[in-house]
């Protein structure tokens, strides 16, 4: 998911986000990768170009990003918090392995049917996390 930018720029002002290099440098890094990186794995990579992001900068900025609706919040992992530019209704698969967390497009789990669901309640909206392993951790047999 690869933007200019200038389009970058654009989205954070839309929602109206002052535009910080720092918001900006951890918008663009979320935005140009797709396995949900941890604040400390954004912070590390960052801090490979310019050593001037803290991990209380990243995780701020993160903060005032999902505020705004940018950026969302995946909770995989009992007590991980990971980060996902991807905010349209999206499943996620996780590797038992290697840990690897990848999207799963909206229409491929759809027409779900809740109909065990005991009446009364009322579903508006759902996410779904698939458990196995990815092509590298596969058990061969
Ligand atoms: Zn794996
Ligand atoms: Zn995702």
């Amino acid at each position: 998911m690869q933007q200019t930018a200038d389009r970058i720029v654009q989205q954070m002002k839309s929602k109206g986000l002052r535009v910080t290099p720092q918001r900006f440098a951890v918008y663009a890094h979320l935005l140009a990768r797709s396995d949900h990186p941890t604040a400390e794995q954004i912070s590390s990579h960052l801090n490979q170009d310019v050593p001037t992001s803290s991990q209380a900068t990243v995780y701020n900025s993160l903060q005032a990003l999902r505020e705004v609706g940018l950026v969302q919040e995946v909770l995989l992992e009992e007590g991980v918090c990971r980060y996902d530019a991807n905010i349209a209704p999206h499943h996620h698969f996780r590797c038992q392995s290697c840990g690897v967390i990848e999207d799963i497009a909206w229409e491929k789990l759809q027409n779900l049917e809740f109909k065990g669901l005991r009446s009364g309640l009322q579903v508006e909206n759902y996410e779904i996390t698939v458990r196995g392993y990815c092509d590298c951790c596969s058990p061969r047999r």
